[in-house]
């Protein structure tokens, strides 16, 4: 809902708006694991053909393109992760799994973690709560039964999060949540000023490969930016948070990284994590428990 005249707004009014979902204690641990310097928190959305599903069309040119992200996306991101012995977490809308189950098999047999991310990569600011409830439910559920692994993980299609969301996700018992921007380092959600217990795990539009590579027809965005330049903002990132003994987290999207011309900066930028001095590489849910646990 848009506010006419927001200026006309009393404190009793915009002040719950802001405490709905607020940063609360920071979670930034003393140390890493194995005296690593800093971490590095590899996230890959495999939204599929759910990126057109979930906005309701169903262009077949469109369905195509989600599919290359499984087909073609997926193994070369797995290739670069084995190679550099990194985890990572898989954020994946249940629809996105059940057109083709089979295709998370090499996902979780390598080790890394599968997260939910809507059931049809809809946007939860559309939803009621109740809808909003079933449906958080169901992916979970579903992602459990085609990996047997219960996911303890939630991300927010398109980023996009109502004011019930991470209510929901703590009263449903996840662990963590990662689709925030008030930090570069984990931090505790608070929902109506009360503690959730829910860990944040940012994230940012300027550490996530969409912004700078992901091209639309309709509608026209055009936002190609040349991969050398993604390399260097995302080796900036890492650098800095290395520097402050931090967290570095990324966002990357099989149909987006995974090209010939692209796929090179996941490896170069892995490369020169391992350069400069010991990394912690988790997947999203063990970065959770242990600033969870260390902080
Ligand atoms: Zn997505």
């Amino acid at each position: 809902m848009t506010r006419e005249r927001p200026w006309e707004m009393p404190e009793t009014e915009w002040r719950p708006l802001v405490e709905r979902v607020r940063a609360g204690r920071p979670l930034r641990p003393k140390a890493w694991p194995d005296g690593a310097q800093a971490a590095l928190a590899l996230s890959f959305d495999c939204d599929h053909e759910t990126f057109e599903l979930g906005t309701g069309r169903a262009a077949i040119g469109r369905l195509a393109w989600g599919e290359y992200g499984r087909r073609r996306g997926v193994p070369r991101i797995l290739d670069v992760l084995a190679r550099h012995e990194a985890q990572a977490t898989f954020f994946v809308p249940a629809v996105a799994g059940l057109i083709e189950p089979g295709a998370l098999a090499p996902i979780v047999e390598a080790g890394h973690e599968i997260g939910v991310h809507g059931w049809i990569h809809e946007n939860t600011s559309l939803l009621d709560r109740e809808t909003e409830r079933d449906l958080m439910q169901r992916a979970r559920d579903a992602l459990a039964g085609m990996t047997g692994i219960e996911p303890v993980g939630h991300r927010a299609a398109n980023w996009d999060l109502s004011a019930h969301t991470v209510a929901l996700a703590a009263e449903l018992g996840f662990s963590y949540d990662s689709s925030l921007m008030a930090d570069d380092e984990c931090y505790e959600l608070l929902s109506d000023g009360q503690p959730t217990g829910l860990v944040e795990i940012p994230v940012d539009w300027a550490r996530d490969d969409a912004v700078y590579l992901l091209f639309n027809r309709e509608p026209p965005t055009r936002p190609w930016t040349p991969p050398e330049a993604v390399f260097d903002i995302f080796r900036r990132e890492f650098d800095a948070a290395f520097d402050e003994g931090g967290l570095c987290q990324l966002v990357f999207h099989p149909f987006v990284i995974g090209y010939r011309s692209r796929i090179w900066i996941l490896d170069r930028l892995l490369e020169h994590a391992r350069a400069r001095g010991k990394v912690w590489l988790p997947s999203h849910a063990a970065l959770a428990d242990w600033v969870r646990k260390a902080a």
